[in-house]
């Protein structure tokens, strides 16, 4: 496993700098379009933050020791935040939200861990949903459990596949084309960040049908009586 990782780690690396490299070659020896050369180095400079920003947040996250912020969160307000975070995005692909939130559920957790855990989903619906077609974001309450779904008209993901895409690097997908450009790591923080927080992280897909990311964490207790926690109502 080790190995394998190492593996793949190196490769994403060095390709993003392969590029770089011979980019900034060709422009130097004037082979190559100085404006389209330099956008390519920019994209696969981004590109390359993005990925060690990436692992060492994985690495962090598989630690024993990683410390959670834990504190009182309105669930849905946060989801609402990303949401407008994410809606340029969305609408230049012309995909529009349809969110469906029970405002009044409160959860226990490490908001800044849980805004990145909705990022991501939300990332992974939008870019792998054709433009026009829509995501759904549902929250709801049962039994104390908090259950957020995101439900996207995307291509699926193939049965074969499904049991695998938390892993990292992970992708269906595997010729990589720079076009469609993940590194796979998306899901395996999502499943971290949720293990940590005690919740479960489930993916339903159909293959040309979409894919439903299904996220349950345990409801802060109405009973906890915490100074930031608001006057809401989670218990009748
Ligand atoms: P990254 O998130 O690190 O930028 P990524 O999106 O490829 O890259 P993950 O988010 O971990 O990585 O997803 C792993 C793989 O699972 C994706 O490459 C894709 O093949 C598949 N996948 C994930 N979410 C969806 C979805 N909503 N619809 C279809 N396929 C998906
Ligand atoms: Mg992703």
């Amino acid at each position: 496993h080790r190995r394998e990782f190492l593996a793949n780690v190196s490769h994403e690396l060095r390709t993003p700098l392969s590029y770089m490299k011979g980019y900034a070659e060709g422009i130097e020896e004037g082979i190559i379009d100085q404006k389209k050369g330099m956008q390519i180095i920019q994209d696969e400079s981004t590109r390359l933050s993005r990925l060690v920003h990436d692992l060492l947040d994985l690495a962090q996250l598989e630690g024993e020791s990683y410390p959670l912020t834990m504190e009182p969160i309105v669930f849905a307000q946060l989801i609402h935040d990303v949401l407008d975070q994410m809606t340029f995005i969305a609408s230049q692909k012309r995909i529009s939200f349809n969110r469906e939130l029970e405002e009044d559920c409160i959860i226990y957790g490490d908001s800044d861990r849980l805004e990145q855990v909705v990022r991501n989903l939300l990332d992974n619906a939008i870019h792998y949903t054709p433009s026009g077609k829509s995501i759904s974001i549902e929250l709801f309450v049962h039994q104390q459990t908090a259950e957020l779904r995101i439900t996207d008209e995307g291509s699926g993901i193939p049965k074969g596949d499904l049991p695998h895409v938390s892993e990292r690097f992970y992708r269906v997908n595997k010729a990589r084309t720079r076009k469609d450009g993940g590194s796979g790591l998306g899901l395996a923080i999502v499943y971290q960040i949720i293990k940590k927080h005690r919740g479960t992280f489930v993916l339903q897909s159909e293959q040309g049908l979409g894919t439903t990311a299904i996220i349950q964490l345990p409801c802060a207790d109405s009973t906890e009586d915490s100074p930031t926690s608001p006057k809401n109502k989670i218990t009748p």
